[in-house]
C-alpha cells in the first residue's frame, strides 16, 4: 500500500504545480519549505495571496494592472497620447518602462497569438485595442503605434495580424529593431538593448 501525503499538503503541492516551470518536485519542496517557517510568516504569505484579488484592477483603458482606473500612466497628461504601445503582458510594461526611455502609452494584449496551444486572436483583448484606437484617431491626426512583441514565433505570428487589422493611413506603425534575440521573451532582454531596440525601431509602413 503506498502513503500518500494529508489532504492539505497534496492540495497545495498542486496549487504550486500548475504554476509556470514549476514541477510536482519543485512544488513540494515549496511546500515542505513553507512547513518550516513560523506560523505568522506562512500567515502572511496567505495573507498576500488571499487579499491579491482584491488589491488590483485592470485599467480599462490599456489593461494594465492598477491600484486605480484608469492607471497612473493613461492618466499621467505628460505621456505623449499619440504613441501607443503594443506589448503583450504586464512584466513587458515593467520592462520598457525599466528603460526610462519611453513616453507613450501602453495597450496590453494579454498574451500571443498561439496555435499549438489553442490561442487564436479571439482569446487576446483585440477588440478593446481596435475600440481605444479608434477613439484616439477621433481627436488626433496621426498615431504611431510600436509593436513590441517579444522575437518569438508567437510574437513574429502576432505582429503579423496585428499589422493586417491595423492597417490605416492614419496609423504610423513600427516595430522593435532588430538585435533583440530571436526566441526570447521580452521581459528577460536587458534595459540597454530594449532601450536601444526602442530607440532604432523600424517603421513598418
Ligand atoms: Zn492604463
Amino acid at each position: 500500500m503506498s502513503i500518500n501525503y494529508p489532504k492539505s499538503i497534496e492540495n497545495l503541492i498542486k496549487q504550486f504545480s500548475s504554476l509556470p516551470s514549476v514541477g510536482r518536485k519543485t512544488a513540494e519542496r515549496y511546500v515542505f519549505h513553507l512547513l518550516k517557517q513560523k506560523p505568522e510568516q506562512i500567515k502572511l504569505f496567505a495573507k498576500y495571496l488571499h487579499d491579491l484579488p482584491n488589491n488590483f484592477k485592470t485599467c480599462s483603458k490599456c489593461l494594465s494592472l492598477s491600484e486605480e482606473n484608469p492607471c497612473s500612466i493613461c492618466s499621467d497628461k505628460n505621456r505623449n497620447d499619440k504613441i501607443i504601445c503594443i506589448i503583450s503582458n504586464f512584466q513587458d510594461l515593467l520592462a520598457i518602462e525599466s528603460t526610462k526611455k519611453y513616453n507613450g502609452k501602453y495597450f496590453i494584449l494579454g498574451g500571443l497569438i498561439n496555435p499549438i496551444e489553442n490561442i487564436g486572436p479571439d482569446k487576446l483583448n483585440i477588440k478593446l485595442l481596435v475600440k481605444e484606437i479608434n477613439s484616439k484617431l477621433k481627436t488626433l491626426p496621426e498615431i504611431e503605434i510600436i509593436l513590441a512583441l517579444s522575437p518569438t514565433m508567437e510574437g513574429e505570428t502576432t505582429s503579423l495580424y496585428l499589422q493586417k487589422i491595423l492597417k490605416n493611413p492614419k496609423i504610423k506603425l513600427s516595430k522593435l529593431a532588430q538585435g533583440l534575440s530571436t526566441g526570447m521573451s521580452l521581459e528577460y532582454v536587458d534595459e540597454n538593448t530594449l532601450a536601444n531596440a526602442l530607440k532604432f525601431r523600424g517603421i513598418i509602413k
